[in-house]
Parts: structure tokens; C-alpha cells; sequence
């Protein structure tokens, strides 16, 4: 494995790295047409080490490939050999609904569904859904701004969207969360 790899590895751990037939084993678009092509998936668990790698791979001028579920349908996740992948596969946690706002703050890794399933135990409707759902992740469908079945009456998904923290290519980490429509991030 390469220096650079060995670098990733020490930000993301050993279980964050994913190299050789791991990588040609999984699919690249939807639906699949063939392996994916990358020098290595690399799966951060945590804002922090999602900013670290992609600071490391800036520095590097190494080109980044994110995946959520992989089930976009024009190609935005096809790799090349030389792309690094960063799936966002382990960052799947989710806060408790909060009943009063009518909202929730989910990790970017978190497939639709699970979003559905949670307002929905709360007596509560996440309206966004399409056929991918127990694949595609929120943070896919936030890239995309997905539609789907309920999108002329509840909209996109940014419409329900109140707001994200991201990280920029640099790694720096930028945030416009709230949980409140009538109020300016901090
Ligand atoms: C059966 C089926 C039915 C569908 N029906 C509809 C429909 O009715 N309406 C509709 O609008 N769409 C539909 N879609 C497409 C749907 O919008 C996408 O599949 C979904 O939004 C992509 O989510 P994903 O997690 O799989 O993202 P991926 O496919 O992994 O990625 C899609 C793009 O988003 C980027 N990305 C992914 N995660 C992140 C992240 N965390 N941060 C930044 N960038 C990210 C990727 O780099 C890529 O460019 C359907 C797809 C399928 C397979």
C-alpha cells in the first residue's frame, strides 16, 4: 500500500480503508456497470476525520470522489483509477426526533429510510421518498436534491432541509445548522 494510503489509514483507522477487491467489488453507479475503479474507498466516522482527509488530499492535489448509497442515476459517483472515494458509509448516527421543532439532525451516512422510519414513530412525516430509499443516503439525497413521489406537493429535499454542516475540499468545516426555520445559523 502506498505512503499516501498509510496516511489516510493513520487518520480513518484500518477499518476505514478499503483497498484492492474491496474497492472492485463494490459499484461505482446505478444501475451497476462494473466494479469500482479507485486507488482506495476511505470511510471517515466523524466530521473531524472527514476534514482531515479531504485536508490531506487537498495538499496532495488528489482527486475526491464522495459516495453515499450509490444509487444516483447520472454517474456523479463514477470514479477513475487515480480517484480517491470517501463514502460516507460510517457516519450513520441520528439524534432523537425533536417533537416540538418537528425536526432531526441525521448524519450524512443515514439512509432515507431510516429518516422516514424515526418521523414516523413520532407520528410524524418525512416526506421525501423514492425508490432507493433503504440505499440512498441523506447526504446523497441533499447533494442530488432528490424528488420523488410526494415532490409536487412537499417539494425537493432541500425544501425540507434546515440546514447542513459541510466540509469544503480544503477540509475546512463550514455549518449552517439550526433547528429552527426562523433562525440565522450562528
Ligand atoms: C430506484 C430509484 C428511484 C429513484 N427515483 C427518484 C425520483 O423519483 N426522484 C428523484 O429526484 N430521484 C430519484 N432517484 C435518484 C435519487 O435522487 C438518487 O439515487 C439519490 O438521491 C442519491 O443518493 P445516494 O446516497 O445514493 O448518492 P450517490 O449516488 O452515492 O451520490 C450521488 C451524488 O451525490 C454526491 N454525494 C453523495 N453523498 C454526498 C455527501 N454526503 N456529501 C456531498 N456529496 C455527496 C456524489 O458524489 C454524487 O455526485 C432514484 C434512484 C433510484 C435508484
Amino acid at each position: 500500500m502506498d505512503a499516501f494510503i498509510e496516511e489516510l489509514k493513520s487518520i480513518v483507522g484500518a477499518n476505514g480503508v478499503l483497498t484492492g477487491d474491496d474497492v472492485a467489488n463494490r459499484p461505482e453507479s446505478w444501475p451497476p456497470m462494473g466494479g469500482c475503479q479507485a486507488r482506495a474507498i476511505i470511510r471517515p466516522a466523524d466530521t473531524k476525520e472527514v476534514s482531515a482527509v479531504l485536508k490531506a488530499c487537498h495538499e496532495q492535489g488528489q482527486a475526491v470522489v464522495t459516495h453515499g448509497g450509490v444509487t444516483g442515476l447520472v454517474g456523479g459517483a463514477r470514479t477513475a483509477p487515480d480517484d480517491i472515494v470517501v463514502s460516507l458509509e460510517r457516519m450513520h448516527a441520528t439524534d432523537p426526533v425533536d417533537t416540538v421543532n418537528r425536526t432531526i439532525t441525521v448524519e450524512a451516512g443515514v439512509p432515507l429510510q431510516k429518516v422516514q422510519e424515526l418521523a414516523e414513530a413520532e407520528g410524524l412525516l418525512f416526506p421525501v421518498d423514492f425508490g432507493a430509499r433503504g440505499s440512498a443516503q441523506i447526504g446523497g439525497a441533499i447533494s442530488t436534491n432528490a424528488g420523488g413521489n410526494s415532490v409536487i406537493r412537499y417539494g425537493m429535499v432541500r425544501e425540507q432541509l434546515l440546514g447542513v454542516e459541510a466540509v469544503l475540499a480544503d477540509g475546512t468545516v463550514i455549518s449552517s445548522m439550526k433547528d429552527v426555520i426562523k433562525r440565522w445559523a450562528s
